[in-house]
């Protein structure tokens, strides 16, 4: 059973995302401020994380840095902060989804679903790497090299980046990309993809603000140019 961690100081939030996430079927630990969840998800790594942003001890977004240093285990924000300056900077820090509070538990368990299924597939696929000039990606190793040096990407930037130099050339709608790649398009939203986008040309492209494989399709979506 795969393994939950929720990271949340209200008793009443982190009671009822245990019980939907039991009734789902997995396994879950729950810390109530971030200094004890820091130490505690360094001693067991769970397969997905859910992060309350509003925490005592350590915030959300200080642990989230904490766990990118040392992991690409996924990361779910919860956050009541409606700006969207703040999601974005979730975001920016390597988590791969957030929802905002109020939220149904299961519409948290329906992301849930969605991030883990998407990992084992990863795991399954025995498909070979793609590589285009000055560029590797490695589905097997989920590794990328650029000009010959191996790039860290977060299991989602890893993914989108697959799934578009899979289909060189093709035009993807933020909508799509989110079907594709975050597993539904529902609750999502789409400015998610532009910041994966702006994330994955800082590491891959040699000028960010001049890209030669992301290309942006004005008012379409994106598309990989080999
Ligand atoms: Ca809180």
């Amino acid at each position: 059973m795969p393994l939950i961690a929720i990271v949340e100081d209200e008793p009443s939030i982190s009671e009822v995302v245990s019980l939907y996430m039991k009734r789902a079927g997995y396994q879950v630990q729950v810390y109530a401020d971030g200094l004890a969840a820091r130490d505690g998800l360094d001693r067991q790594v769970p397969d997905l994380v859910i992060l309350d942003v509003m925490l005592p001890g350590l915030d959300g977004f200080a642990l989230t840095r904490s766990l990118r240093d040392r992991s690409d285990v996924p990361i779910i924000l919860l956050t009541s902060r409606r700006e969207e300056s703040d999601r974005i900077a979730g975001l920016e820090l390597g988590a791969d989804d957030y929802v905002v509070k109020p939220f149904s538990p299961q519409e948290l368990v329906s992301r849930v679903r969605a991030v883990l299924r998407r990992l084992q597939r990863g795991e399954a696929s025995e498909a070979a790497p793609l590589t285009f000039p000055g560029l590797r990606i490695d589905p097997q190793s989920r590794l990328v090299t650029v000009r010959g040096q191996e790039v860290e990407l977060t299991a989602r930037e890893f993914d989108m980046l697959y799934h578009l130099a899979q289909h060189p050339r093709q035009v993807f709608s933020r909508d799509r990309l989110l079907e594709s790649v975050w597993g539904s398009a529902d609750y999502i939203d789409p400015s998610t993809v532009t910041v994966h986008i702006r994330r994955l040309r800082e590491k891959i492209e040699p000028d960010p603000a001049d890209p030669t494989h992301l290309l942006t399709v004005w008012g379409v979506g994106y598309k990989f140019e080999p």
